[in-house]
């Protein structure tokens, strides 16, 4: 359904879906069935290696989206912090990595080398607790024939602050033992130093959008992500910057060093069949 918001612009109607009891019942209950009903899809969007002459598309994120029959296409936000309460986020995020590394399987069929593109996929704290998760997705990794190397799980900073316990720990060591990264995402939200994450097998940070966002205006937000850039760099792990949307941030990323961006300058998450022409596209435009 879409309304005209009052200035003659279309905008997709959003009911708010914690408004009542009732409305949560019913999104609780047809998460149940949404699954099975094959409602649920996952876009990709790049996120592209500034290192050297030339741009290239490292890999892609997976972001859900679910095509809900009554209340239209739902982004995660409208979802998935419901789904974590009630614990349907296990089954849900089974699916989703199981569709994510299937996809990546088939992007890379053929590929081999510096030519692989890595997926990264956004993993709840509530399945970082299950004792079961390494090794299930070694599977997932072996039946698929997905290289470990090309799979980055994202867990968000504040999720790793709430859940640090022993189980945490050890399927973090268990992940990097079978050659899984981990990437810490929205970094900069929370209040965790880089320090910290190093000890906990941190590979990637993702610096989030609100960092990025000012650079090219607000010479501290500049100064601060150098800081985090320089910080992470000594400590062998690698950033990448959230939220690019224009080419004067891409161009301050180059110059300070930092080696990876994703945001909107590129592209929004697009569906899988538009992966492939999609790498070629951004590696193929002038600059
Ligand atoms: P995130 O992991 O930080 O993902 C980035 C979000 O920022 C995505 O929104 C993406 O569409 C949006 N984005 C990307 N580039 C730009 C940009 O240049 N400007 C702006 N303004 N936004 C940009 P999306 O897809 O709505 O996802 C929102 C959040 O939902 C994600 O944040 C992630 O925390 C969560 N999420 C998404 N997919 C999954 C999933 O499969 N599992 C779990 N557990 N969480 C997910
Ligand atoms: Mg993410
Ligand atoms: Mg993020
Ligand atoms: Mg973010």
């Amino acid at each position: 359904a879409a309304k005209a918001d009052g200035k003659g612009t279309w905008t997709r109607y959003r009911p708010q879906l914690y408004e009542s009891a009732m409305e949560r019942v019913r999104l609780r209950t047809s998460l149940d069935t949404a699954i099975g009903k094959d409602e649920f899809f996952l876009c990709y969007q790049p996120i592209v290696d500034l290192r050297g002459g030339k741009e290239r598309v490292a890999g892609f994120e997976a972001l859900v989206r679910w095509q809900h029959p009554e209340f239209g296409l739902l982004t995660p936000d409208q979802f998935i912090p419901l789904a974590e309460e009630t614990g349907q986020i296990v089954q849900l995020g089974e699916w989703i990595l199981a569709r994510a590394i299937a996809d990546a399987a088939r992007w890379n069929a053929g590929r081999a080398g510096t030519a692989t593109r890595r997926v990264t996929v956004n993993v709840s704290a509530h399945q970082f607790l299950d004792d079961g998760l390494v090794n299930w997705i070694d599977r997932q990794l072996g039946d698929a024939g997905l290289p470990s190397d090309l799979l980055i799980l994202e867990i968000t900073e504040t999720a790793f602050l709430h859940h640090h316990g022993p189980e945490v720990q050890q399927n973090l060591h268990a992940l990097s033992e079978i050659g899984v990264r981990i990437a810490v995402d929205d970094f900069g939200t929370g209040y965790s130093s880089i320090a910290y994450l190093r000890d906990l097998h941190i590979d990637i940070l993702k610096a989030d959008r609100s960092f990025v966002a000012r650079i090219a205006e607000d010479s501290s937000h500049l100064r601060l992500l150098k800081g985090i850039v320089t910080v992470a760099y000594a400590l062998e792990i690698d950033v990448v910057a959230e939220g690019v949307e224009t080419v004067a941030q891409r161009d301050l990323l180059r110059k300070m060093g930092c080696r990876y961006a994703q945001g909107y300058y590129y592209s929004p998450a697009v569906p899988v069949d538009r992966v492939a022409p999609l790498a070629a596209e951004l590696e193929g435009r002038s600059r």
